[in-house]
C-alpha cells in the first residue's frame, strides 16, 4: 500500500476512534451522574441545571408556566419530574409541602405541553429522594392553591401565612411587607 494510500486509511479511522471515545465519555459521565444522584435509571430528555436548559413549559389555560431541574425518560417510557434540593430532606421524612405542590405543578405541565401523564416524580434532597406519586387528590390540591393564589394577587391585604424568619429574611420585597418576620435592612 502506498504512502498516500495509508495516510488516506488513517485520517478517517482517527476521527471514527475519537467519536467513539466521545460517545462512551457522555454515555459513563450520564450513568455516573444518575448514580452519584440517586435518580433513577433513564434517559434524560429535559434539564434546567445546564448549558442544556430547555424552555420552560406552558399550562396557558391555568396560567402555569415552569421548569423541572430534570424530565427522565424511563425504560417503559414515562416521563418523571425530578426537583433537586440542596437542603436535606425534612427530619419527619415527610417533603415539604411546597415541594409537593411544586411536583404537583410540573404534573400539570407536562400534561397540557407535553401531552404525557407522569405516573409520579422525585424530589431528589441532599439526603434522600422521596417518590410523590401523581394522584387526583394531588391535582385538587394544587388546583385550588392556584385559585387561591389568583384570588389573593387582586385582593387589598393579603396575611401571612408561614413563620419562617429565614423565608421573610430573604425574601426580595421585604422592606414593602408589613407582616415580615426580619427588620427590614
Ligand atoms: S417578608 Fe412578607 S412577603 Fe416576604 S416572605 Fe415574609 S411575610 Fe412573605
Amino acid at each position: 500500500m502506498s504512502d498516500l494510500m495509508s495516510e488516506m486509511l488513517w485520517f478517517p479511522v482517527a476521527i471514527i476512534a475519537v467519536l467513539l471515545l466521545a460517545a462512551m465519555w457522555m454515555m459513563w459521565r450520564a450513568q455516573s451522574y444518575q448514580r452519584v444522584s440517586g435518580l433513577p435509571a433513564g434517559k434524560i430528555v429535559y434539564e434546567d441545571v445546564s448549558h442544556l436548559a430547555h424552555a420552560p413549559l406552558n399550562a396557558p389555560r391555568h396560567g402555569l408556566r415552569g421548569k423541572p431541574d430534570y424530565l427522565l425518560q424511563t425504560e417503559d417510557e414515562a416521563l418523571i419530574p425530578v426537583e433537586v434540593k440542596s437542603s436535606a430532606s425534612p427530619t419527619s421524612g415527610q417533603p415539604h409541602d411546597g415541594h409537593v405542590l411544586q411536583l404537583a405543578a410540573y404534573f400539570l405541565l407536562i400534561e397540557e405541553a407535553l401531552d404525557e401523564t407522569a405516573p409520579y416524580g422525585l424530589i431528589r434532597y441532599r439526603n434522600r429522594t422521596l417518590r410523590i406519586v401523581n394522584a387526583p387528590q394531588l391535582r385538587s390540591r394544587l388546583l385550588n392553591t392556584l385559585r387561591r393564589m389568583r384570588t389573593q394577587l387582586t385582593a387589598d391585604d393579603v396575611r401571612r401565612n408561614h413563620t419562617q424568619t429565614a423565608r421573610c429574611a430573604r425574601c426580595s420585597v421585604a422592606h414593602a411587607c408589613d407582616q415580615r418576620l426580619v427588620a427590614s435592612g
